[in-house]
């Protein structure tokens, strides 16, 4: 039997779209994980307990499973494990992105660096020790605004725009808070020691999710991000796809994260872009070397046509079947790891999007009212509270969640956004104000549990 082995940073939709796939296709997953810090195998499926801060040990310790049970293919799930993934598979000669390009892509600063040097568009950008004062920022005389960040962290924490200095010693001061924060010092990053600052780039905002197939990059999806993203946070609200970019724009996207995946190394296996575009081009945020994280992935599902199907021997190796529905995005990025060329596959006619339900400001979240009623709007395919009853809510640059999620899908990309806001809309979260007694503990609670 096929063997994948799938890195994640927790269990949750993904994992279990990934497990579910794999039943239908007949392959056997195995799971490296770094959740097993409390007791081994408390989820009780065999999964290799890893370190993510620890590279060499985790990348033994799977090379060692992987004698009693052969891989054949690999995955990542999350931004942390995807260097460790690339290591793997170049020992075990699995076709995958080389480490030195994951390890890129996980830092802000050297996919800059990377995207410069092969004549990219990039803003100014400089790195800044966290413990230095702006006034030590290379880049003189600044031009505002400037966005600062933190180098590998990821959704969007941590990141600030700055209209002026003042506000810049500001950001900086709570970036600092924020690095300090034990999660995020439990990661062990020496990343985490510098932050970037850069050019703010106006513009509209797209994501790309793509398959790199042995270095050519196959287009999956641009989403578009409907809301401006224009600071002093960049919370992410509505992804929905088809794109409604001119061709023109869609063409440079295409082409800009061609470019940038070719110039940060990126070769084979999913991946994730951001970017921006304005009246001097696009502007490639970055591109991960992973595929969308979470639930969102849910908004993207794919349909092989039959008779690519039948012609393809190749395309057969896993399945004769020809699904009937739509499949996952997950079952499409197994097949991949496979060894399937999946090239045929096409996302769904319908449009699609998913809403990440904003935190609107910190407290106790309590509960929900109105989910019934967003779920029986039309077009809403579901909708998805992942908020836990009692938990702190902390909104961005500080925070790393959402309330939730909403996803829809119409003919038209119109009546996908309309349903998305009308079922928004319905929703009454409960979010109460902290006591300040309870708040140190619950910070600690929510860093255990997500
Ligand atoms: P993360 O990996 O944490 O998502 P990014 O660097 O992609 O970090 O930034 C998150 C968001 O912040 C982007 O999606 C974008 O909306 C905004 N952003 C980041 N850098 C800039 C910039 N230089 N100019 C304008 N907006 C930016």
């Amino acid at each position: 039997m096929t063997r994948v082995l799938i890195l994640a940073t927790t269990t949750g939709y993904q994992t279990r779209a990934f497990g579910e796939a794999a039943e239908r296709l007949g392959v056997e997953l195995v799971f490296a994980t770094d959740r097993c810090h409390l007791i081994e195998d408390p989820w009780q499926d065999g999964a290799i307990p890893i370190r993510f801060y620890d590279e060499d040990a985790s990348v033994a310790a799977i090379l060692d499973a992987g004698t009693v049970r052969p891989i054949d293919g690999i995955l990542v799930v999350g931004d942390r494990p995807t260097v460790i993934a690339a290591r793997v598979a170049e020992q075990l000669r699995l076709p995958w992105h080389p480490p030195a390009a994951a390890a890129t892509a996980r830092n802000k600063l050297l996919t800059r660096e990377r995207l410069r040097d092969a004549g990219l568009n990039v803003p100014w950008f400089v790195p800044l020790a966290i413990d230095h004062e702006p006034s030590a920022i290379s880049h003189q005389p600044l031009t505002w605004p400037c966005v600062i960040k933190p180098v590998a962290l990821s959704g969007s924490r941590g990141v600030m725009r700055a209209n002026d200095e003042r506000e810049l010693a500001g950001a900086l001061e709570r970036l600092r808070a924020l690095m300090r924060s034990p999660d995020v010092r439990a990661e062990r990053n020496e990343a985490h020691d510098t932050v970037l600052v850069e050019g703010f780039i106006p513009g509209r905002e797209y994501a790309l999710e793509g398959l790199m197939h042995q270095g050519e990059l196959h287009v999956l999806a641009i989403f578009d991000k409907l809301d401006p993203l224009d600071g002093p946070f960049f919370e992410e609200t509505i992804y929905l796809t088809p794109s409604a970019a001119p061709d023109g724009d869609r063409r440079a996207i295409v082409d800009a994260v061609t470019r940038a995946s070719h110039a940060i190394g990126l070769h084979h296996g999913p991946i994730h872009a951001e970017c921006r575009v304005n009246l001097e081009g696009v502007f490639v945020l970055e591109v991960a070397a992973r595929p969308i994280g979470g639930l969102c992935s849910r908004a993207l599902t794919f349909v092989s046509p039959a008779q690519s199907q039948a012609s393809s021997p190749k395309s057969q190796v896993l399945s004769p079947l020809v699904p009937e529905s739509p499949s996952p995005l997950e079952e499409l990025l197994l097949r991949h790891a496979c060894g399937e060329a999946v090239h045929a596959w096409r996302r769904e006619r319908d449009a699609s999007g998913v809403m990440m339900i904003p935190i609107p400001r910190r407290g106790i979240y309590r509960g929900v009212d109105g989910v019934e009623a967003a779920r029986a709007v039309p077009h809403v395919d579901d909708v998805r509270i992942t908020a836990k009853a009692d938990q702190l809510l902390l909104p961005l640059p500080e925070g790393a969640s959402y309330l939730g999620f909403i996803f829809a899908r119409a003919a038209e990309p119109g009546g996908v956004d309309r349903a998305l806001r009308a079922a928004h809309a319905r929703l009454a979260f409960a979010i109460d104000t902290e006591l300040p007694v309870v708040a140190a503990a619950q910070i600690n609670y929510n860093q255990q549990h997500g």
